[in-house]
């Protein structure tokens, strides 16, 4: 039996922590306060973007800002009452959305992304998620002529990652999508990247290697440790102390207060997106197909059409406002006009999201046997496999295969 680690959470990130904590020797127990895989990862648009090297918060994003918080059609919402304690995270996020700091963004997320096909493969081959997986590309569309490539600073930054991108017509996107409404005018494809057919289904399945290998989950919400000094040594798990030997924190936005019970203060905030999951579509596209002009992704799944997007500042626990939800199905029926709506269910979870767009992936500041994995905002499909396998290689003492210095969570100070 190697060293123990216990990994707090059980969504994408947490699991496939978990999974290749295991490959590198340990003996993990993982804690989950609700059911695998129902958190954020549950209901996401499923997109595995190895290509994604664009931020969200890239320069001229916030100017454009104000003007989709008053058009209620529009992506962004900040719930009124919780603006005051957002603003610190807006501007923090608008002095990373500086050129500079978003082009460095730009390479640390194309460091993180790229590897994570090949993290898939090594948790999927040979188990029943491998069929999960599929790098069928993306499409963006948009209405206006030249603008599904985005901007030139997004342009750029493709190419400079080497990012391998396509763009097309109106007729080639009515060619390649028959089901699209004739209205957009630029397409751009992305044909490396891909999709997971069920991110929830993915999460269970992996979580069930890794009870197959050995592992164990215990099924309770952790509220704090004990400590002794710079050394964690129990988590408190429905009020009971379980004895630890490392921890890692993965537990998406509930990583926040995870974190403060340790001391250390993280400009986490829940940016909350909504889905609705039309069950037995009778439209389906052929690959992911996001709506460029209003930010939202219709995605091809085992369990429906998912239309999935939007963010809301409303709070961790706040109701969610459902509104959201009739937003996406208006643009979903403007973008597929012969889609039936009949059996539509709606889902609204929590992008756990830091400022500067990247996530927390390192050790715990002041202590020497607690790690960060955390914060993958709109990219936690993506990342949780690469997240997985380098908090393993760093909690295993080994240095790992990308340099993870832009991801330190000590550079919140
Ligand atoms: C609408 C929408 C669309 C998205 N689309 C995409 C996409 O296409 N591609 C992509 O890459 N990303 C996408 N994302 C982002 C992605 O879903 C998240 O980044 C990712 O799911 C986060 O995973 P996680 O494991 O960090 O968190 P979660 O999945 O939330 O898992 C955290 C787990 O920790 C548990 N937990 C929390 N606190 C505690 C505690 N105190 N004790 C015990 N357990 C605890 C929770 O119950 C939960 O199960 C999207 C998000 C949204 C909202």
């Amino acid at each position: 039996m190697g060293a123990q680690v216990t990994v707090v959470g059980g969504g994408i990130v947490g699991v496939c922590s978990a999974r290749f904590l295991q490959n590198e020797g340990f003996s993990v127990t993982l804690v989950e306060s609700g059911s695998i895989g129902a958190g954020t990862s549950f209901g996401n648009a499923g997109n595995v973007s190895p290509g994604a090297v664009v931020p969200y918060l890239i320069p001229g994003i916030l100017r454009e800002a104000p003007k989709w918080l008053f058009d209620p059609e529009g992506p962004l919402r900040i719930r009124p009452g919780y603006f005051l304690k957002a603003l610190p995270w807006f501007l923090a996020a608008a002095k990373e959305s500086k050129v500079e700091n978003a082009l460095r963004t730009s390479r640390a997320m194309r460091e993180l992304h790229r590897g994570t096909f090949d993290a898939y493969g090594e948790l999927t081959r040979g188990t029943p998620a491998e069929s999960l997986i599929d790098r069928c590309g993306q499409l963006y569309v948009s209405e206006r002529e030249n603008y599904a490539k985005g901007s030139q600073l997004a342009q750029f930054m493709r190419e400079a990652a080497g990012i391998r991108t396509i763009a097309i017509s109106g007729a080639e996107i009515r060619e390649a999508e028959p089901t699209l409404a004739p209205i957009y005018r630029s397409g751009l494809l992305l044909p490396d990247n891909g999709r997971v057919k069920d991110p929830h289904e993915l999460t269970v399945l992996l979580s069930g290697e890794f009870e197959k290998h050995g592992g164990t989950v215990v099924k309770g919400k952790a509220s704090t440790f004990t400590t002794a000094g710079k050394h964690v040594t129990a988590i408190v798990v429905d009020g009971r102390p379980l004895p630890l030997q490392r921890v890692v924190i993965a537990a998406g936005i509930g990583s926040r207060e995870l974190a403060s019970a340790l001391g250390i203060e993280v400009p986490l905030e829940a940016e909350r997106g909504y889905h609705i999951n039309v069950h037995d579509s009778n439209v389906m596209p052929r690959v992911t197909v996001t709506n460029r002009d209003l930010s939202f992704a219709c995605a091809p799944m085992s369990v429906g059409l998912r239309v999935a997007g939007t963010a809301e500042f409303a709070g961790v626990g706040s109701e969610p406002d459902w509104s959201r939800t009739e937003l996406l199905q208006r643009q979903a029926l403007k973008m597929f006009p012969g889609l039936r709506l009949e059996k539509v269910t709606r889902w609204a979870g929590d992008r756990p999201s830091f400022p500067d767009g990247l996530p927390a992936l390192g050790p715990a500041p002041g202590y020497d046997n607690a790690w960060f994995a955390f914060g993958n905002g709109h990219f936690g499909i993506t990342g949780g496999p690469v997240m997985g396998k380098y908090v393993a290689q760093i909690v295993a003492g080994r240095t790992p295969d990308i340099d993870v210095a832009p991801y330190s969570p000590a550079r919140f100070g």
